[in-house]
């Protein structure tokens, strides 16, 4: 295993954290517990966005960001049935991941409860009811609650969150299998980023920190960015690995940093694709160019203020937005390499050229 166990715990720590676009708190604690000892201050927008601030010495110090998101995918409390079963609704989520798993509610109190989706024997089931997937507004979820006094009586109301449950498991010692790893990655990558530059002097000021509301329309990042106003971004999330059956897709795992040319909600930087691929080229890390219809934090980052230039710094993870992504450990570690080269070596100057060689 190339991780050390202090940092399989970091990414351990944040995958089986639970936060929901909306309810992240319980990341966000956990990301002020880890980064406080590496940083001056912690500032937060008013939507529950945090970031570690590191102040630079020199006068009028340029602004650096790096982003990552906080929450994860998750199923709402839509309606709680005289039976106590619970029926649900969801953001991005595919149906045909959900029956029979293993699930955690969390109330507005914090208190965990555990339970499963249902899903009917097979016994029960008509020809017909085998081969079509059931949707997810049919689906019943069972917390062991008598009936819907007793849920009530438990606190458990209308939007509560309910995450699919994964467990942080370590694959041929070179893959990691878990829940939520978009973007718990970054979580995790933005920890080992602060303390790798706890004795470093930078000549910019550098914010580094948690977006919420990511997944429901990269709503934190457009009040973080607001707020911190800063010169250069750098977003850091995990994509999805699109390796199953085919040599010829993008985002491959094990192949290193991705080069995230277009997306569904910005068309990347020319100029720092360039420099990102240079960077990687001359301290052999290994990159691969990648285009998704999905989209990053960058996608709101970009358009503030007057536009702010913003690249990307992902990996891929197969099955991502399911309780069962894998990730490779080498692109974890590539991914890190690559950001601690890029903050390292930034300053006013490379900024300067890099504006410049956009005009
Ligand atoms: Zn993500």
């Amino acid at each position: 295993m190339n991780l050390t166990k202090k940092q399989i715990k970091i990414l351990k720590d944040f995958c089986e954290s639970y936060g929901a676009s909306g309810f992240e708190k319980n990341v966000t604690h956990l990301f002020k517990e880890y980064v406080t000892p590496y940083c001056d201050d912690i500032i937060y927008d008013n939507l529950g966005s945090i970031y570690a601030y590191k102040k630079s010495k020199v006068n009028n110090p340029l602004k650096v960001m790096v982003a990552a998101h906080s929450d994860e995918v998750a199923l709402k409390v839509n309606e709680i049935c005289d039976n106590g079963l619970i029926k649900v609704r969801e953001t991005s989520i595919w149906n045909q991941i959900l029956m029979a798993q293993r699930v955690t509610l969390i109330n507005q109190n914090n208190e965990m409860f555990k339970g499963a989706i249902c899903a009917t024997p097979i016994h029960l089931l008509s020809a017909s009811q085998k081969n079509s997937p059931v949707e997810v507004k049919d689906m019943f979820v069972d917390f062991g609650f008598l009936n819907k006094e007793d849920a009530i009586n438990h606190n458990v109301r209308f939007n509560d969150p309910i995450f699919v449950d994964g467990s942080f498991e370590i694959l041929n010692d070179k893959r990691i299998l878990s829940k939520a790893l978009d973007n718990r990655i970054g979580c995790a990558l933005l920890v080992e980023i602060l303390m790798a530059l706890k004795n470093v002097e930078l000549p910019y000021d550098l914010y580094v920190g948690l977006d919420v509301q990511e997944e429901v329309g990269l709503r934190g990042a457009t009040t973080a960015s607001q707020m911190i106003k800063p010169d250069f971004a750098i977003v850091v999330d995990c994509s999805p690995a699109n390796d199953l059956a085919s040599n010829t897709e993008m985002g491959r795992l094990g192949e290193g940093v991705l080069l995230r040319v277009v997306d569904g909600n910005m068309i990347a930087f020319s100029q720092l694709i360039d420099y990102q691929k240079k960077l990687c080229i001359k301290h052999h890390i290994p990159y691969q160019y990648f285009i998704s219809n999905g989209g990053t934090d960058a996608g709101a980052i970009h358009k503030a203020n007057d536009g702010i230039l913003t690249l990307t710094s992902c990996i891929c993870a197969r099955n991502i937005h399911s309780n069962s992504s894998i990730m490779d450990v080498d692109d974890y570690l590539a991914n890190m390499k690559f950001l601690k080269v890029l903050l390292k070596s930034f300053n006013a100057s490379v900024y300067e050229k890099l504006l410049k060689d956009g005009r």
